[in-house]
């Protein structure tokens, strides 16, 4: 991994976006939970942001909500916000809850095209008011990140990213690991695009850069969420599989295969998979491990999923597979045209030569 140091990053603007989590929470002693609170005490608790020769601006999602009720609506209503402000901020900011964040950085990439700004999601896994919390190192550096400039002006790294744990990861190659660690995140898959220590180390080589910086992105705001996740596991029965192949509310299922994305190669299941097939569901291949790619033709057990029309999601996660569908499928009605950009490298979310001419207008 090669990293470069990076220092302009003056009279940059970010608008901060509080949508809830942890970050922003204080206990509440009568329910005796956590709860988020007003945005405005977070500046107050992190004065070192009052240090940057930044324009700092917020602005707060309401209600606010721990992101386990994260939906579909929050990422439309990011993905408008930002569209709304683009012109107006060099980056943009998302404190968000952990839980769901890898879903949400993975959905706004994919909803933004062309992105030529920053946008940064990050929260903690302590209150910031917390004595030991990590929500300050984050908050600060993610502002930081989202403010660096190169010396010809343009961002550092204009892509949808978590920075979480002194690391800048893609956002559609995060996957929450840890409900405890304050490194909860990891990339297993592709490389930090950052690291931070005493001096915040860019991947350059690692980072997408628009093909024309000079056109405003295009924002995705159709999905379309008729989408389940079949994970298998020994002991999984007919009833089960066939209920989430085959629901009349589906129209693609992300099986979550072992390791190089082998299935049983018992007849029943065969048999389901050929039924959703027939009855044109759209069924994509990503594997349960954390690193590591889809591979079919492997073992025997894969192959038969790939005789029978199964797509591979190469080394896609759960989240990034979920959320290409939901904007594929929210572009189109016709299943050809979302299986043939699945196979595509559309934002960086697969290991795969990146498409630079995506079509999408
Ligand atoms: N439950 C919280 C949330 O995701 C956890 C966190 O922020 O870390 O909103």
């Amino acid at each position: 991994m090669k990293f470069t140091f990076e220092t302009s990053s003056e009279k940059s603007s970010i608008l901060l976006i509080y949508t809830g989590g942890t970050i922003g929470m204080k206990a509440d002693p009568a329910e005796q939970t956590l709860k988020p609170f007003d945005f405005s005490q977070i500046l107050e608790e992190v004065p070192e942001l009052g240090k940057f020769a930044y324009r700092i601006d917020s602005c707060t999602f309401r209600p606010l909500i721990d992101s386990a009720d994260v939906e579909p609506r929050q990422w439309q209503k990011l993905a408008g916000l930002i569209e709304e402000k683009y012109e107006d901020y060099d980056g943009f900011v998302i404190l968000h809850g952990t839980d769901t964040m890898a879903y949400s950085a993975s959905a706004l990439s994919f909803m933004i095209e062309g992105l030529t700004k920053p946008v940064i999601f990050t929260g903690s896994q302590l209150p910031v008011g917390a004595a030991r919390t990590d929500g300050k190192e984050n908050l600060v550096s993610a502002v930081e990140i989202a403010a660096a400039k190169d010396s010809d002006g343009h961002a550092v790294v204009p892509e949808v990213c978590i920075y979480f744990g002194n690391t800048l990861m893609r956002g559609n190659r995060t996957t929450k690991v840890s409900s405890e660690n304050f490194r909860a995140f990891a990339s297993g898959n592709f490389p930090a695009l950052a690291e931070a220590g005493i001096n915040i180390r860019y991947n350059r080589s690692g980072i997408i850069r628009p093909a024309d910086w000079e056109r405003k992105p295009v924002f995705h705001t159709a999905l379309d969420t008729r989408v389940s996740i079949l994970k298998l596991h020994p002991g999984i029965t007919p009833q089960v599989v066939r209920n989430i192949l085959c629901g009349p509310e589906t129209r693609a299922v992300i099986i979550e295969t072992y390791g190089s994305g082998n299935a049983p190669s018992k007849g029943w299941f065969i048999d389901l998979i050929k039924e959703a097939v027939s009855m044109g569901k759209i069924l994509l291949n990503v594997t349960q491990c954390l690193a590591g790619s889809v591979d079919m033709k492997l073992y025997a057990t894969g192959k038969k999923l790939e005789n029978e029309g199964v797509l591979s999601g190469y080394d896609c996660t759960t989240e990034g597979a979920l959320a290409k569908l939901f904007f594929l499928m929210g572009m189109s009605d016709d299943n050809d045209f979302v299986t043939a950009q699945l196979d595509k490298n559309l934002r960086g979310e697969i290991s795969k030569k990146l498409e630079t001419d995506q079509n999408f207008r």
